[in-house]
């Protein structure tokens, strides 16, 4: 097999503001792995905040391609990516690329959706939530109409207008809300409070209220919230699930955070013997990573998976939304073409 990859800026539609600050764009890399005439697309999404960059992306493909050459298809997939992980810790979203493109590639050998490699049920796929970020109220109210085809909002807090924002969405829509805080609440206290408020508001749940490290407040909270919260930050690979259960009901997987399908998948299954529910998110990425998280969407109670609308140089097309709904194609892999370049 052969590993090719180059990098990209993805430019949003608007600046999008959450509580780790304001950015109008994200850097990705793209990646393609050919083998027999069929090539396997991935993508690596690198939010700042998360520590990877274009360099430190691009210098792990470089040493990960001695690994693929070595392997003449993908078929021992689960082997390849145990190695690829063992070439450095970190390096999350630069090994979900791998990952992703390995899972389009063996998909299309096979002719077969990644969502029938995981035994999905393509009916039952979760409705997205379509994200408002933290704005002045006009501007959430002409983002509410750009997303009224949507069942659910999910909303951006930070703890400065918290409650301004929920009376401005609540004055121009009744549908269910999500919440994600991003670690955005000082303490225990007050995060008990808003939830108490919030939960008179058509509140699914609330993702992340405090810092990810904090784990006895995180418990504290659990025991004492009318809503469920869920753990983003807390929570990026298998081995971290264990010590997030009983400090949250739910769990944020993310290809990004856990390198990709074949360890989310894994940890679906954990997450599911603990009892926790499922949310199955995404970072600012092409319809290329998001049609990948979307091939094990029917195993999640929910899904945050809008990032490729809020981009406006989406290069993939992929898996669409019926007001909202995931709705898988019958494309093998996981369900995404590239587009022409822009
Ligand atoms: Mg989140």
């Amino acid at each position: 097999m052969k590993l090719t990859f180059a990098p990209h800026t993805l430019h949003f539609k608007r600046p999008f503001k959450i509580a780790h600050g304001i950015r109008s764009s994200t850097p990705i890399a793209l990646i393609e792995i050919e083998c027999e005439g069929q090539t396997g697309y991935g993508e690596a999404s690198m939010p700042p905040y998360l520590g990877e960059t274009h360099e430190t992306v691009i210098s792990f493909l470089r040493n990960s391609g001695d690994i693929i050459s070595k392997y003449s298809n993908p078929f021992e997939l689960g082997n390849i990516i145990n190695e690829v992980d063992a070439i450095a810790p970190g390096n999350t979203a630069a090994k979900a690329s791998l990952d992703i493109a390995l899972h389009d590639l063996k998909g299309k050998m096979e002719n077969k959706s990644c969502w029938k490699m995981f035994d999905c049920n393509k009916d039952n796929t979760p409705y997205t939530t379509y994200t408002l970020g933290i704005d002045e109220p006009e501007i959430i109210k002409q983002k509410i109409k750009e997303g009224e085809s949507f069942k659910y909002y999910k909303v951006k807090l930070n703890g400065e207008n918290d409650k301004l924002i929920i009376s401005t969405i609540r004055s121009a829509t009744d549908k269910p809300i999500a919440i994600d805080v991003n670690q955005g609440w000082k303490n225990k206290y007050i995060a008990l409070e808003m939830i108490e408020w919030l939960s008179n508001q058509n509140v699914l749940f609330v993702e992340q209220p405090l810092a990810k490290e904090n784990l006895d407040d995180a418990h504290w909270l659990y025991e004492r919230s009318p809503l469920p919260i869920f753990a983003d930050e807390s929570v990026q690979r298998f081995n971290d699930i264990e010590k997030v259960s009983g400090c949250f009901h739910g769990i944020n997987i993310k290809l990004m955070k856990c390198t990709g399908l074949y360890e989310a998948n894994k940890m679906i299954k954990r997450a599911r013997e603990l009892n926790l529910k499922l949310l199955i998110g995404c970072m600012s990425e092409t319809s290329c990573a998001i049609s990948a998280a979307a091939q094990l969407s029917p195993l999640a109670d929910y899904a945050d998976l809008d990032g490729a609308l809020l981009v406006k140089n989406n290069l993939f097309d992929g898996i669409e939304f019926m007001n909202g709904k995931i709705t898988l194609n019958e494309l093998p892999g996981i369900g995404a073409v590239r587009k022409l370049e822009l």
